[in-house]
C-alpha cells in the first residue's frame, strides 16, 4: 500500500473531502482532521485524510540535483563506511529510479528493514483468512495484496474463482456499504497492517456500531510499527549509522516516540518522502550531519507538518485497542507491539465470533523472508527469487507485498 500521497481539496461535503489528484477527482474522508478548507493540500491514505499539509511546496524545484547530492556525499564520507537502514520498500524503490543507487559512492550502502505489516505477518494468519472465506454465510472483504497472498491451500482469488464471495476493497470503510446491503450474510473484513490502518479499521467500526451495523466482523494483525521499528534496531547484527524512516510511520504518534528511540539506541532518523530527490536528499542529509549532532528525529521539508502526528488517530487508537505481547521474527515475545479489540468492541472481533483456532505457521516452506526482515540476506540471496518466486508467482509475502522487499528488489534489479 503506497505512502500518503499529498492531494489538493476541490470540495467539501459535511465529512467527505474530493480531491484532484491531477487525472480525476475522488472523495476521501475528512474524520481526522480537525480544521481543513476547501484548496488546502492533504496527505492521504487508503481514502482517509490524515493530515493538513500547510504550505503545499513542490518538492522538485526545492531539491539540488542528483549530481550535486551524490558529491556532498561522496565529499563527507572521504572513504568512510556509511550504513542507512531504509525503513520501507517505498524508499528502496525510489532509489531504483534512473538506477540512483548505482551512482552512488561504494562505501555508502543501505539495509531494510523491520518490513511490511504483511511481510510479518505469520503465514497461519492467512491460512485462517482462507478458512473463513470457504464459511457459505461469509463475504470475505480485504485488500488486493492478501487476496494474492499464497498459502498451502491456494489464496483467495483462486477461491474467489472458484466460487466464494471474495472482494477487494480500497479502503476499510468501503466495508460499511457492503454490509449494508447484504443483511443475510456475514461480512468479515480480513485487514493486516500498522497503527494507520488500526485506525483506520477502529473508525470503521465505531461507524458501524452508530449505525446498528451487526453483520460486520474484523479478523486483523495490526502492529505497532514503533515497537517493530526498535526491536529490529536492537537486534540487527550489522551497524546502521542512520535511518531514513517515512511519512506513515510519523503521522500517528509525531516526533515523541522516535526520538526517544533515537536517544535511546543512539541513531540519527529523518522522516522523508519516497521519491528519488526526497530519498537522496535524506540520505544526504544524516551523512553530512553524522558526527556533528546528538542522534534525533529530523524532518525533510516536504514532512514537516507531520511532526506532532494526529491527536484523533491516536483518540481513536486509544478507544478501541489495547496493546499486548507478539513473537518478533526471531521468536522472541515483544511487549505491547499488537493492537487487540477493547471488551466493548470484542463483538466485532472474528476470532471471536467465529471461535478461530489460530494456525501457528509461520512462513511457506524454503521462503527466506525472515532473514530478509532482519537484514540478514538480500532477496537476491533467496535461492526462489526470481526463478521460483516472481510477482506473478509469489510464494512469500516479501514478493506480493508493495512494500515488500523482494517485490521492490524484483521490480528495480537493485543489487549490491
Ligand atoms: S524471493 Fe520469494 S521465497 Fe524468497 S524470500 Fe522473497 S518472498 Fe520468500
Amino acid at each position: 500500500m503506497h505512502s500518503p500521497a499529498p492531494l489538493k481539496l476541490v470540495d467539501i461535503q459535511g465529512e467527505v473531502g474530493i480531491v484532484d489528484t491531477g487525472e480525476y477527482k475522488h472523495p476521501i474522508l475528512l474524520h481526522f482532521l480537525e480544521s481543513v478548507s476547501v484548496n488546502d493540500y492533504v496527505y492521504v491514505y487508503l481514502r482517509f485524510a490524515i493530515q493538513r499539509i500547510q504550505h503545499h511546496v513542490n518538492h522538485k524545484r526545492r531539491h539540488p540535483t542528483i549530481s550535486n547530492l551524490r558529491t556532498e556525499i561522496e565529499k563527507t564520507l572521504v572513504g568512510d563506511e556509511y550504513t542507512v537502514l531504509l525503513t520501507t520498500g517505498e524508499h528502496a524503490a525510489g532509489l531504483r529510479e534512473n538506477n540512483i543507487r548505482f551512482m552512488l559512492p561504494p562505501n555508502l550502502s543501505f539495509i531494510y528493514g523491520p518490513g511490511c505489516a504483511a511481510c510479518l505477518t505469520p503465514l497461519g494468519y492467512y491460512r485462517n483468512v482462507f478458512q473463513l472465506a470457504q464459511k457459505k454465510s461469509v463475504i470475505l472483504v480485504t485488500f488486493n495484496e492478501v487476496m494474492n497472498m499464497p498459502t498451502p491451500e491456494g489464496t483467495l482469488f483462486s477461491l474467489r474463482m472458484a466460487g466464494a464471495d471474495v472482494r477487494a476493497v480500497h479502503s476499510p470503510y468501503d466495508v460499511l456499504r457492503i454490509a449494508e446491503w447484504n443483511r443475510d450474510k456475514e461480512i468479515v473484513l480480513a485487514a493486516v497492517g500498522f497503527d494507520l490502518m488500526a485506525a483506520f479499521v477502529g473508525a470503521t467500526i465505531k461507524e458501524a456500531q452508530n449505525s446498528g451495523i451487526t453483520n460486520l466482523s474484523v479478523f486483523h494483525s495490526f502492529q505497532k510499527r514503533d515497537v517493530l521499528l526498535r526491536e529490529f534496531l536492537k537486534s540487527s547484527s550489522k551497524p546502521i549509522d542512520g535511518v531514513v524512516c517515512s511519512t506513515r510511520e510519523m503521522a500517528v504518534y509525531g516526533v515523541e516516540e522516535y526520538n526517544r528511540i533515537a536517544r535511546e539506541l543512539g541513531y540519527s532518523f529523518i522522516c522523508a518522502g519516497t521519491s528519488p530527490l526526497e530519498v537522496l536528499s535524506a540520505v544526504s542529509e544524516l551523512v553530512v550531519r553524522s558526527g556533528s549532532q546528538k542522534p534525533q528525529l529530523q524532518f525533510a521539508n516536504e514532512c514537516k507538518c507531520l511532526r506532532h502526528g494526529n491527536t484523533r488517530i491516536r483518540n481513536i487508537l486509544n478507544e478501541v485497542y489495547t496493546v499486548s505481547d507478539t513473537r518478533w521474527v526471531t521468536n522472541k515475545r515483544v511487549e505491547k507491539s499488537k493492537y487487540t479489540f477493547r471488551e466493548e468492541f470484542l463483538n466485532f472481533d472474528a476470532q471471536n465470533r467465529f471461535l478461530i483456532e489460530p494456525d501457528d505457521l509461520i512462513t511457506m516452506p524454503g521462503c527466506q523472508g525472515r532473514d530478509i526482515q532482519l537484514g540478514l540476506k538480500l532477496p537476491n540471496e533467496c535461492p526462489m527469487f526470481a526463478t521460483r518466486c516472481k510477482p506473478s508467482s509469489p510464494i512469500g509475502p516479501a514478493m506480493i507485498s508493495y512494500d515488500g522487499l523482494c517485490n521492490t528488489w524484483y521490480h528495480s534489479s537493485l543489487k549490491k
